[in-house]
């Protein structure tokens, strides 16, 4: 933190107001996660785990994949099996239900 703390501080305002605007835009979100995934295929070490039972994966042998979000920050998950993938969009159903109730008002 200290070190983007250091470039922000030696910004000037017209850099400082597009980086807000890439922030809000959620550009920043996605170069972030771009560089992660590239540094990660480097290393070769990308260790994938199901979010629903924490059973370790390799991409090979995970039966199923799931690619969410918006486009400038998409996730992607893997699962052991169809029981966890279903339990998982139960969840996201549920986290994202109040939204849909706001929206439709
Ligand atoms: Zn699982």
């Amino acid at each position: 933190m200290n070190k983007l703390k250091g470039l922000i501080e030696g910004m000037a305002y017209k850099e400082l107001k597009a980086i807000q605007r890439d922030l809000a835009e959620g550009n920043m979100g996605r170069l972030v996660k771009e560089r992660l995934d590239e540094i990660e295929a480097k290393l070769g070490r990308q260790e994938h785990i199901c979010p629903t039972c924490g059973a370790k994966l390799a991409e090979e042998t995970a039966k199923y994949h799931l690619v969410f979000g918006p486009p400038d920050f998409r996730q992607r998950a893997m699962f052991c099996g169809l029981d966890c993938l279903s339990f998982f969009l139960e969840k996201l159903k549920q986290e994202r239900a109040p939204l849909y109730h706001e929206s439709e008002r």
